[in-house]
């Protein structure tokens, strides 16, 4: 058994997708679950329709466009277009009924049903595509597969239960079964989804619960590198990572995998290798438990979209561990991922991803216990595996907000502005 998963990048378009059934009619009739995200932008693009809706707009102009792109790959891709349009209509059909709705129930609950209609489409034609090309396949509802708590947008699977199903439903099949990366559902029967690029975790909770020894990724991209090319020039790709290095990378926001991808894998000591989609023959980077590595590269993390928020208790007692722990727990309630925390006696001062739907809300209780402060538009740089010359050039040159460092991390947090003007600069 085989597992692999293609992001939304690989299948974008036709192209892309005729190249996923170029790579998976190489796998020497093992058989193989393959794990898809929505098209493309496809995801960005519900979410668009989404906010229309929830803010009064029409969504229609939005919603036809979305249907338009899918169906015309279909047409590009599949011999009996007809056919796969009208297996595609009742998913439309459904989509534009649920945005239609006149009432709606929480932005988190609808997000759900809507955003996660991306990966019905997208495994649904690839299906259809694997099947003209006469590939033994099957499609899979990851909405009965993987089942989570009902923590809409970021929901927790329940692993045991889900071990089960995922056993259950592979066993006796040995051909190649396509799955949605990304979508789940609760006890109540709704959809629920894992979190932004949550894709890469179906695929690793795939892997746990059927016991294979290694999950490839395929990306546009060669594998893991040191630093974004898209904001870097100079980068250099990593061959070989630890679990530990993957997880602290992608934590603090290096977006080649998603964060919760690696606990799974790393307790069945699972590899998990990412390669290039273009260029399978290369290795790309393998991720796997081994001793530290002395010889990687510093790393850079970017994180845009930052908050940083300062506190301090209304009635000026400590900033102990009652205060804290009422901190975090309205942070966590209010949906808002921590970065990075500083305190002193009185205060605290955390960092956390900007969460437009939760933001107000968490202002608002924070505002009832503690005076606070806050400033948006921060970038979080995260420097793994550091150069001390390099970071006490840094603190020479910044205005910085924040700064921490441990033997192997270093962070600062800045304006965007600063970033761009004169840290960059010196990094590049
Ligand atoms: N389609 C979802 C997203 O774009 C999930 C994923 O791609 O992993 O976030
Ligand atoms: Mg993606």
């Amino acid at each position: 058994m085989k597992v692999y998963k293609f992001g939304g990048a690989s299948v974008k378009d036709v192209n892309g997708i005729r190249n996923l059934a170029k790579i998976v009619s190489k796998t020497d009739r093992e058989p193989l679950m393959i794990v898809v995200s929505a098209m493309g932008k496809s995801t960005n693009a519900l979410e668009r329709m989404l906010g229309l809706r929830f803010s009064g707009h029409s969504f229609k102009e939005a919603f036809e466009t979305f249907k338009k792109q899918h169906l015309h790959i279909c047409r590009e891709l599949i011999s009996d277009f007809e056919k796969v349009k009208k297996l595609l209509n009742s998913d439309f059909d459904l989509l534009e009924y649920r945005l239609g709705l006149k009432e709606l129930m929480s932005y988190d609950y609808e997000y759900d049903q809507i955003v996660s209609m991306g990966e019905i489409f997208s495994t649904k034609i690839i299906h259809a595509y694997m099947e003209e090309s006469r590939l033994e396949s099957r499609w899979l509802d990851a909405r009965q597969l993987i089942l989570t708590d009902d923590n809409y947008r970021a929901a927790r699977v329940q692993l045991e239960k889900t071990v089960d199903t995922i056993r259950e439903a592979s066993s006796n099949y040995n051909g190649i079964s396509v799955v949605q990366g990304f979508i789940a559902h609760n006890e109540l029967g709704n959809t629920t989804t894992l979190g932004r690029e949550g894709s890469d975790y179906t695929a690793a909770l795939l892997a746990y619960a059927l016991d294979v020894s290694e999950v490839t990724i395929w990306k546009d991209v060669d594998g893991v590198y040191n630093a974004d090319p898209k904001i870097f020039e100079k980068t250099k790709l990593i061959p070989e990572l630890s679990y530990r290095d993957a997880v602290e990378l992608a934590f603090y926001g290096a977006s080649i995998i998603h964060p919760k991808t690696i606990q799974p894998l790393q307790k069945k000591k699972i590899n998990l290798r990412v390669r290039s989609f273009y260029y399978p023959e290369k290795l790309g980077t393998t991720v796997a438990s081994k001793k530290k590595n002395e010889n990687l590269p510093s790393s850079f993390i970017v994180k845009k979209n930052q908050v940083l928020i300062s506190l301090v208790p209304r009635d000026f007692s400590f900033m102990d561990a009652e205060n804290m722990g009422l901190a975090f727990q309205i942070l966590a309630k209010h949906q808002h991922h921590i970065n990075l925390i500083q305190n002193s006696a009185i205060s605290f001062s955390v960092c956390v991803d900007f969460n437009h739907a939760h933001f107000h809300s968490l202002i608002q209780e924070l505002a009832d216990k503690f005076e606070l402060r806050y400033n948006e538009n921060q970038v979080l740089v995260t420097i793994r595996h550091y150069d001390v010359a390099l970071i006490e050039k840094i603190y020479d040159l910044l205005r910085f907000k924040l700064e921490q460092r441990n033997r192997s991390t270093y962070q600062v947090l800045m304006s965007e502005e600063e970033f761009e003007l004169k840290l960059l600069p010196i990094l590049n």
